[in-house]
């Protein structure tokens, strides 16, 4: 190990207990600026390297020879370190199938250019090869980066800052690719990178289901130089998110949109030119991701979210992809009644999403946490559904999903 290497080296944790690669928290060495923060312009002391007008000029006139707007997409965590599981199932086969889903649909769209670090293999040639032949001007990068900012610090524009959501540290493996993909992202014009993770946070038993739930997406900390651009793209694909899912209730990550500086992935100690949201698309132990085909269409509709959420910060009308519901469950045949209390069913799932739409789910009494669209038949979708059927005077199946409901159901949604 040498010198240059040597901070990099803290706390190697197994890869079953990563949560999120932050900047190792070391004294003086993460910023923000003094003084009220709200109040900060965004980049007081870089020059900002992603303005919200220049991703939407690149976007409007990416046709023909000129360049198109290029997305990267990181799936969270990978094979080796894979990050948080819950019941056998691993954070990284999940971020790795909502980023394969997140690519496709992108993709569709001629504006966009779109890399994604790795798919069912692992890491794509181009990054894995980054990784093992550009180790030391990484850390070369790393270092450099990091001067900067304890040059900063020591005139007395920057102060100290810890944000208090907790951080798993990360394997120094870990370290190397999360700032090597930074690096390689501000070498290749990438405009917006997209990280996707699923949450966890340290509690006592790791085999029951925790006590929060809700997505939230990090941001870069205001002052950093991606900061402004990173956070408009941010606060609109949140509103888009929210069409079915809350945002966190975790109190530290109550505001949705959350400002970070540590996080090695949204560019800590201003690593990263282009934009950079991470997507925390859920706590692993919510109830829709318990079960395989649930998990797998929730996974499909959170990357349909996503995308169209990306199309509204262009104010861009979204491809036939994503059907005129824009939502993945929807349209649906319903073909038979189902019971009450039936688990992780599809019909239920699309159910469910009708009702949203229908406005009606979930009912007044309970919110999103209480209800959230898992393809199980309980108290959220009986109330929801006799409120459908109160709607559409269907008064003999109330809470039922019965011949005359089914009907109804696909006479406004099968098509
Ligand atoms: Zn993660």
């Amino acid at each position: 190990m040498n010198k240059g290497v040597a901070f990099l080296f803290f706390s190697l944790v197994s890869g079953g207990g990563l949560f999120l690669a932050a900047a190792p928290m070391l004294a003086r060495t993460n910023f923000s600026a003094a003084g009220p923060s709200t109040s900060q312009p965004a980049s007081v002391f870089f020059v900002e390297s992603s303005k919200p007008e220049d991703l939407k000029q690149t976007f409007a006139i990416a046709h023909g020879p000129r360049r198109k707007l290029h997305i990267l997409i990181v799936p969270g965590h990978d094979s080796e370190y894979w990050g948080t599981q819950f019941q056998g199932v691993k954070e990284a086969d999940m971020t790795l199938a909502l980023g394969k889903e997140l690519g496709r649909l992108l993709s569709r769209d001629s504006e966009f250019e779109v890399t994604v670090t790795r798919d069912d293999v692992g890491y794509n040639p181009t990054f894995s090869s980054y990784f093992s032949q550009r180790q030391e001007p990484i850390l070369a990068f790393i270092s450099e980066k990091k001067k900067i900012m304890g040059d900063l610090e020591s005139t007395g524009a920057v102060t100290a800052k810890t944000d208090g959501v907790f951080h798993n540290k990360a394997p120094s493996p870990v370290v190397v690719r999360l700032y090597g993909i930074n690096k390689w992202a501000n070498e290749n014009q990438v405009d917006l990178v997209v990280h996707i993770h699923f949450n966890d946070y340290p509690r006592r038993k790791k085999k029951s289901p925790g006590d929060y739930s809700g997505f939230s997406i990090y941001v870069p900390e205001h002052q950093y130089s991606n900061a402004r651009a990173s956070k408009d793209v941010a606060t609109i694909v949140s509103k888009q998110l929210q069409t079915y899912y809350p945002e966190s209730n975790m109190p530290k990550e109550e505001t949705g949109v959350v400002e970070d500086q540590d996080l090695i992935a949204i560019g800590a100690f201003n690593t990263l030119d282009p934009a950079a949201l991470l997507i925390e698309y859920g706590y692993i132990y919510e109830p829709q991701f318990l079960e395989a085909n649930i998990r797998g269409k929730i996974i499909e509709e959170l990357a349909t979210q996503t995308y169209i959420g990306v199309k509204n910060f262009f104010q861009s009308a979204t491809t036939t992809a994503v059907g005129k519901y824009n939502s993945s469950l929807l349209p649906h045949t319903w073909k038979t009644s189902v019971e009450p209390g039936t688990r992780y069913d599809s019909s239920v799932l699309s159910l469910q999403a009708a009702l949203s739409l229908e406005g009606v789910y979930p009912p007044q009494e309970y919110d999103k946490h209480d209800c959230p669209l898992s393809g199980t038949y309980g108290k959220c979708t009986w109330k929801s559904l006799s409120l459908f059927q109160q709607k559409y005077s269907l008064a003999d199946e109330v809470g039922r999903l019965g011949a005359a409901t089914v009907q109804k159901l696909n006479e406004l949604y099968s098509q």
